[in-house]
């Protein structure tokens, strides 16, 4: 079975786990390395992206990964715009879907190039960016392509902040800051754990929390159904908690899964960070 992880490059822990999954997996492994202009807006970062080949190249090599497919803008759009687009309908609606107006479409456009290209195989997303998972699961079953999308844990700092390619932009005050943002959901987590079942007290605890930090804007909060990203009058079933945030010009994502079964509350950080005592 081919193994595939897409990825815009300047490869950090969070994209080497993916390989090792897929590694672990899968008989060939590719991992793709392409800024796709499509998912970017106007007034976003494509021309300043960070990029460094020759440390994804040794990161790929180290994940004992066989091929690394480096595709030009001219491959993979011989016409650019492309006329032909793909857009999921619904779940793109909300949270970095709402506050990035055609994002999604640039993925789900880009990554089904590549899944045409690549053909029959497994597909490695990281639950980092849980909406993006969930929208290119959805595109896989309605468009009955041949891949198994398979979700991967969140990787984070010891601090906690999620490792995101996009950290490098911070300076030394913005980096300590960040990991005020995961702080401030697992207190919010924490109201539910301690009983809490109201959605807007849970947003309006965690945007207060984050607000209070000068480096940090919040851009959303969301405590969301996981599985259509609608919202909830009642926190109960699966859920996501999702925040995008502003640290300086940078906007950064973060989210933690949580399920209430019963009386019982269960959540997942990801892996990586050490909690505290
Ligand atoms: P990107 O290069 O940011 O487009 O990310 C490529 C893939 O790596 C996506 O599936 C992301 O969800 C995943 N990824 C990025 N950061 C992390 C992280 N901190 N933990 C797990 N997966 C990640």
């Amino acid at each position: 079975m081919v193994g595939v992880v897409p990825t815009m490059g300047f490869l950090h822990v969070g994209h080497r786990s993916l390989m090792a999954a897929a590694r672990n997996e899968c008989g060939l492994v590719v991992v793709t390395i392409f800024v796709n202009p499509l998912q970017f807006g106007p007034n976003e970062d494509l021309d300043r992206y960070p990029r460094d080949l020759d440390g994804d190249l040794s990161a790929c090599a180290a994940e004992g990964v066989d091929i690394v497919f480096t595709p030009s803008v001219h491959e993979l759009y011989p016409m650019y715009p492309p006329a032909t687009t793909v857009h999921v309908e619904g779940l793109t609606d909300s949270l970095c879907g709402f506050s990035r107006p055609g994002h999604f479409d640039g993925v789900t456009t880009v990554v089904t190039k590549l899944f045409a290209i690549i053909g029959e195989s497994r597909a490695y997303f990281g639950r980092k960016d849980a909406q993006q998972l969930a929208v290119i699961r959805r595109m896989a079953t309605d468009l009955c392509l041949p891949v198994t999308v398979v979700g991967c844990p969140l990787v984070r700092e010891a601090d906690g902040l999620a490792k995101s390619s996009r950290n490098a932009y911070l300076d030394a005050d913005q980096r300590s800051a960040a990991p005020r943002i995961f702080g401030a959901i697992r207190e919010g987590v924490a109201m539910i754990v301690g009983g809490t079942r109201d959605p807007h007290a849970v947003v309006a605890s965690i945007a207060a929390a984050i607000a209070e930090i000068p480096e940090l804007r919040v851009d959303y909060v969301a405590v969301c159904d996981a599985a259509s990203l609608g919202s909830l009058e009642r926190l109960d079933g699966e859920m996501l908690i999702a925040v995008a945030v502003f640290c300086g010009p940078t906007r950064l994502i973060d989210n933690v899964a949580v399920s209430i079964v019963g009386s019982e509350v269960i959540s997942d950080f990801g892996s990586g960070w050490v909690p505290e005592g």
